[in-house]
């Protein structure tokens, strides 16, 4: 049995993993994915909008080349705290429930083996939001991946982007003819 059991390797899990260590408590993270899965995944070319001090977990320095990290010095940066402070995460393991009450959790997950039951006295969840992807079908049958709030006084959908005609307005715009349409067939 571990003393904490996080769920989730991004920037919270691994310094929930890292203040763990320090005070001295065993544990354990599992991540359904790689080390900061989530940047992982992110654009290629994203700058992070927040400058690396803001960002640095565990006292370490994010050294960036602008006042802004890229995904890469990013992702790198996370996956090499973890590894130089030796925090013991279990990749490509997915947490699918929790059973216990506090002293006494099991943490159900399941990795490429089957599944398997963690026992922990405490069980930190840091799975994060954007994680989660929205697919899209393409092409899209009606503006069916536009979802939001009240962007520049236009109103964005709020449900599953139905196409209703006197419901709210596409961030997009009305439906109408492409933006770069095909040139027509010669004569
Ligand atoms: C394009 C973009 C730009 C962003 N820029 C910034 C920025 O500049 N500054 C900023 O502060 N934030 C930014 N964010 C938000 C950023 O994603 C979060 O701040 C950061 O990733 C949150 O870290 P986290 O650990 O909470 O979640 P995540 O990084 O999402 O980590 C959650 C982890 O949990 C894992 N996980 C999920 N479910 C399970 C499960 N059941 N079992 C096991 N593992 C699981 C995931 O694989 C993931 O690795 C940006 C987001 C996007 C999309």
């Amino acid at each position: 049995m571990v003393d904490v059991l996080i769920v989730g390797a991004g920037p919270v899990g691994l310094a929930a993993a890292l203040e763990a260590k320090r005070q001295g408590l065993s544990h354990l993270v599992l991540e359904r994915g790689t080390v900061a899965e989530t940047l992982y995944r992110f654009p290629r070319q994203m700058v992070f909008f927040s400058e690396s001090k803001n960002i640095e977990i565990g006292g370490h320095p994010l050294v960036s080349q602008g006042p802004k990290p890229t995904r890469l010095e990013a992702l790198l940066y996370y996956q090499r705290v973890a590894e130089r402070e030796g925090l013991r995460v279990l990749t490509y393991t997915e947490a699918v429930g929790i059973q216990g009450e506090e002293g006494a959790f099991q943490v159900l997950a399941r990795d490429r083996f089957g599944e398997k039951a963690f026992p922990a006295r405490y069980v930190v969840v840091a799975t994060g939001y954007f994680g989660n992807l929205k697919t899209c079908t393409y092409p899209p049958p009606a503006y069916p991946c536009a979802r939001g709030p009240l962007e520049k006084g236009r109103r964005v959908p709020s449900d599953e982007g139905r196409n209703d005609p006197n419901g709210p307005v596409s961030p997009l715009g009305p439906p109408g003819p492409p933006a770069n349409p095909s040139p027509p067939p010669r004569p």
